[in-house]
């Protein structure tokens, strides 16, 4: 059975094909448009969707090796995102799937983001429930245990910014475009993650905090520039590393925190901030030392991608929980609902 998913909330147009749980095609249309704006600009945003939407999903069609009359269902980002964005790929599912005559699926973009372990690929180890998934993006830092595809409770999140916002931020603070998560992964590889300290925020044991992090990153490297204005140029790797090395070990005290109050030691993660190599790296060293399993997703399935919309919607699919064309597009969606 073969179904595409179509995922535009944000800056990425992405269309995927899957064959049930297997991945066939996931082609991502990049917007390099943004990174001059240091953010993304929504307008900008929509209107690249718009140019993007019909190649990108011809791609992925052919890419998989089939007509688009054999496709069983279409599914598609509903939300959360921003409107402009979602509503290019709502509005293209909606046609497609009526012009086709097939079901059409909305998909909760931050289940996507979970579900997206529930891809099958050769290698690959599925969590099985409950597990714990720690979401981490651009827009979400969440803690949710994960009874069921589409049983999730949401234990602790952040209560201001999102770790992949603390991590383009302070990205900013040092002059690297957007985003900047990417790189200052890169550069924290030659640093040194001791060579400066950030205290890290007091919130409940399972919430995050994240603005006050950033704060203080920005002080700290105005009065060393001040000092010295050569500062950044000089000690960017052993920043990187310092800043990626605290919000890590915020990552992983509230990880802790979250398995010692329910037991669960089948330990996933997701979302965009899930590539990061500095939290792979802990969760692995996990393994051994707190006797967790851990599930790292693909690097291709972290950042916004449609091959978690595909799945997700195929497990939908199998439900037969189907959306009728007045399903409308939905900015801000809890993933719970
Ligand atoms: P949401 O899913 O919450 O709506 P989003 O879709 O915009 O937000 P994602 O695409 O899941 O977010 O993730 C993008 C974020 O991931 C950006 O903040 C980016 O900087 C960050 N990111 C990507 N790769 C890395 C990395 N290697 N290290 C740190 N951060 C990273
Ligand atoms: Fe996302």
């Amino acid at each position: 059975m073969y179904i595409l998913g179509i995922e535009s909330s944000c800056d990425d147009t992405s269309a995927s094909v899957t064959c049930n749980s297997k991945i066939l095609s996931n082609v991502i249309a990049n917007q390099e448009i943004h990174s001059k704006y240091g953010g993304v600009v929504p307008e900008l945003a929509s209107r690249a969707h718009q140019q993007n939407i019909v190649p990108v999903v011809q791609q992925a069609i052919a890419q998989a090796n089939i007509t688009k009359e054999e496709l069983s269902a279409i599914a598609f980002t509903k939300g959360p995102g921003l409107m402009g964005s979602l509503l290019v790929g709502t509005s293209f599912a909606k046609s497609l799937a009526l012009g086709l005559q097939i079901p059409l699926i909305a998909v909760n973009h931050m289940q996507a983001h979970i579900l997206a372990h529930f891809i099958q690929e050769e290698d690959n180890k599925i969590p099985p429930f409950p597990f714990l998934c720690l979401t981490i993006s651009g827009g979400h830092t969440q803690i949710v245990k994960v009874a069921n595809y589409f049983e999730m409770e949401i234990l602790g999140e952040t209560i201001d910014d999102a770790v992949g916002e603390a991590f383009d931020k302070s990205a900013k603070i040092l002059g690297l475009p957007y985003p900047g998560g990417p790189l200052i992964d890169k550069y924290a590889k030659l640093g040194n993650p001791k060579a400066f300290t950030f205290t890290k925020p007091k919130v409940g044991d399972l919430d995050f905090s994240f603005s006050g992090l950033k704060t203080a990153i920005l002080y700290f490297v105005q009065k060393q520039q001040r000092i010295n204005p050569n500062f950044i140029k000089e000690k960017l790797n052993d920043i990187c590393a310092s800043i990626q090395f605290t919000i890590v070990e915020i990552l992983m005290d509230k990880l802790k925190n979250a398995v010692k109050k329910t037991g669960i030691k089948h330990i996933a993660i997701a979302g965009g901030v899930s590539a990061n190599s500095e939290i792979r790296n802990r969760l692995q060293l996990a393994e051994k030392h707190f006797n967790w399993t851990t599930y790292i997703p693909k690097f291709e399935y972290t950042t916004d991608n449609a091959a978690m919309i595909a799945i997700t919607g195929y497990l939908k699919y199998l439900d037969g929980n189907y959306s009728d064309v007045s399903v409308t597009a939905k900015a801000r969606l809890k993933v719970t609902e």
